[in-house]
């Protein structure tokens, strides 16, 4: 079968022929990949080179895969050929109780693999297979949309985190039922989420589900089809391309308030990193972005401890995701969908077809928001 990846030593994305996987375990599942999404961590494998397993000399790339089931193996009971699935990224360590209950993602040793990230072949590849535990359903209806499942994983688990951790408090407004803890918990709070990519306008969108009054920052002029989408989803959109992290944060507490809820998707460094010093009190600040580059700022450090000590304040780091992530964006999904119709399909800017790998990892044009690649299209 081909495969779309990386060889070692090499720094271009290439196409290679694999042996098509096959199922040798009995909680296995063959899965004929259909669409593969493109995020700024596959960007990074190229730039600076696949985390290969150390007895491997290629990797294919890709972690958002959705395909259809080929195959089963013989324990396989919730699957059956045919059936749509998307597929997790991480495999445990084995180890830690996080990962032998589930939460991979909460791995306590780091010695976990990610298919097409770390030290696992990922999805770009005409097939894939796995374990049973490792798909996750997709209603037919969702097909199209499925292989956004897992940016919207990760900003389900942010916000997860976010209700997690929040709920140290009594409700945080005069009533009880917009607890963290509540079902309409979002109702009297604002959020600002910073960046306007395709996971900061998901997380923008399950926010805005939940009642919560939204702002999203990005460096685009307000004419870029990103902006659109933030005004769109009943948001509202703060060009920061001339403001400071301090300008920010009070542009927003005038035209939206104070900010209950920061939510960091751009991984731009410097302003992720200041933004800390103008976080509201008892505010939670969560960052998802994963910046690479070295940076050195001159900060006032004792300014900003101070600051978060004083007014109560919680910075968390949040990481991939696990299935019950997964399972909880596609029943969102269809939320999102209802509520927001044109959203998914606007993110979707580009769609490459397999033979034209390529211009997946070309540089975008002024209205690129998301790439899939389309291994094998829907009809
Ligand atoms: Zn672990
Ligand atoms: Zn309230």
């Amino acid at each position: 079968m081909r495969a779309i990846g990386l060889v070692r030593g090499e720094n271009s994305v290439q196409t290679f022929d694999l042996p098509k996987p096959e199922i040798t375990q009995p909680d296995e599942v063959l899965v004929r990949i259909k669409e593969v999404g493109l995020d700024g961590t596959d960007y990074n494998v190229v730039r600076y080179g696949p985390d290969m397993a150390p007895d491997k000399n290629r990797m294919v790339m890709g972690h958002e895969a959705v395909g259809i089931v080929e195959d089963i193996g013989g324990d396989v009971k919730s699957l059956v050929p045919g059936d749509i699935v998307s597929i997790t990224v991480r495999r445990g360590c084995g180890i830690c109780h996080p990962c032998l209950h589930n939460q991979s993602d909460m791995c306590m040793t780091g010695l976990f693999k990610e298919r097409g990230i770390h030290k696992l072949d990922g999805f770009l590849s005409e097939y894939a297979v796995d374990q049973e535990q490792y798909m996750v359903k997709v209603p037919r209806e969702m097909k199209h949309l499925a292989v956004l499942t897992e940016p919207v994983s990760i900003a389900e688990k942010g916000i997860d985190q976010i209700r997690i951790i929040q709920s140290r408090f009594p409700w945080t407004c005069p009533h009880p039922e917009h607890d963290f803890k509540s079902p309409d918990w979002g109702n009297c709070k604002t959020g600002l989420v910073v960046g306007a990519g395709p996971l900061g306008l998901l997380a923008a969108s399950l926010l805005r589900l939940a009642q919560v009054n939204i702002m999203v920052a990005d460096i685009v002029p307000d004419s870029h089809p990103k902006a659109g989408l933030v005004n769109y989803l009943g948001a509202k959109y703060v060009d920061t391309s001339d403001k400071s992290p301090r300008e920010l944060m009070e542009y927003c507490e005038v035209h939206g308030g104070s900010v209950d809820i920061l939510f960091e998707a751009s991984g731009a460094a410097s302003t992720a990193l200041q933004l800390i010093s103008y976080m509201a009190r008892s505010s939670i600040y969560i960052m998802t972005g994963i910046p690479r580059d070295e940076l050195n700022l001159n900060i006032d450090a004792g300014q900003v401890i101070r600051h978060m000590v004083k007014n109560n304040e919680v910075v968390v780091g949040s990481v991939n995701s696990n299935r019950s992530h997964f399972e909880k964006a596609l029943l969102q999904m269809t939320r999102i969908n209802l509520e927001f119709p044109e959203l998914c399909q606007k993110i979707l800017t580009d769609r490459v077809k397999f033979n034209d790998f390529q211009e997946a990892f070309t540089p975008k044009g002024p209205k690129f928001i998301k790439t899939v690649i389309e291994v094998d299209p829907w009809d």
